[in-house]
């Protein structure tokens, strides 16, 4: 079936109104206030809720494995063995962690693995505010256990401004 379109009127071919108002949106947005930063020399600071890069502590992990158990796509790979170690005069059996890999270039970051784990502080968690460890290669987003604990010392993408030269954002330039 063909649609026929009404004609268009001699004032809408020649006076080219569509286009002025289409103009008339791009000259209003022209003087709000900005809301996109030149990232890396500018950044947002995330919020403190924001889900970024893992961290890890070995002292405070039981090796439980409730992470790995809440992870819904299996991506948390923990090996325990068992041990004992004498406390008060007294032998008591504990669990040594072997291995704790996480493959984060699978992970979706919903936070599931940080709310099982049982610890006080919690041994996992993801609130770091870090987003900044791209990389060229996916092998290494793939941390182990001294990876998760101590990824600052990673080298870091050749992009980014140095931790002291990092200008943060003048909020009074976001939407409220
Ligand atoms: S945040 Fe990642 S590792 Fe943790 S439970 Fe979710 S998908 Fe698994
Ligand atoms: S990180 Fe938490 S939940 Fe995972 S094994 Fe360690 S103590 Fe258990």
């Amino acid at each position: 079936m063909q649609v026929e379109y009404p004609k268009p009127s001699w004032s809408q071919k020649f006076l080219v109104l569509d286009l002025l108002e289409g103009l008339k949106t791009t000259f209003r947005e022209l003087f709000k206030p900005k809301v996109t930063v030149r990232y890396p020399e500018e950044r947002n600071e995330p919020t403190d809720r924001f889900r970024g890069m893992f961290k890890f502590s070995y002292d405070r992990c039981i090796a439980c494995k409730l992470c790995a158990v809440a992870c819904p796509i299996d991506i948390i790979y923990i090996d325990v063995h068992d041990d004992m170690i004498e406390e008060g005069g007294k032998k008591k059996k504990v669990k040594v962690l072997d291995r704790y890999d996480i493959d984060v270039k699978r992970c979706m970051f919903c936070a599931l693995c940080e709310e099982a784990c049982p610890t006080k502080p919690k041994s996992i968690w993801l609130t770091t505010k870090t987003y900044e460890l791209a990389t060229y290669d996916r092998n290494d987003l793939y941390f182990n256990m001294q990876e998760l604990e101590y990824w600052e010392d990673r080298p870091r993408y050749t992009g980014l401004p140095e931790e002291d030269e990092k200008p943060r954002l003048d909020e009074t330039r976001l939407l409220k």
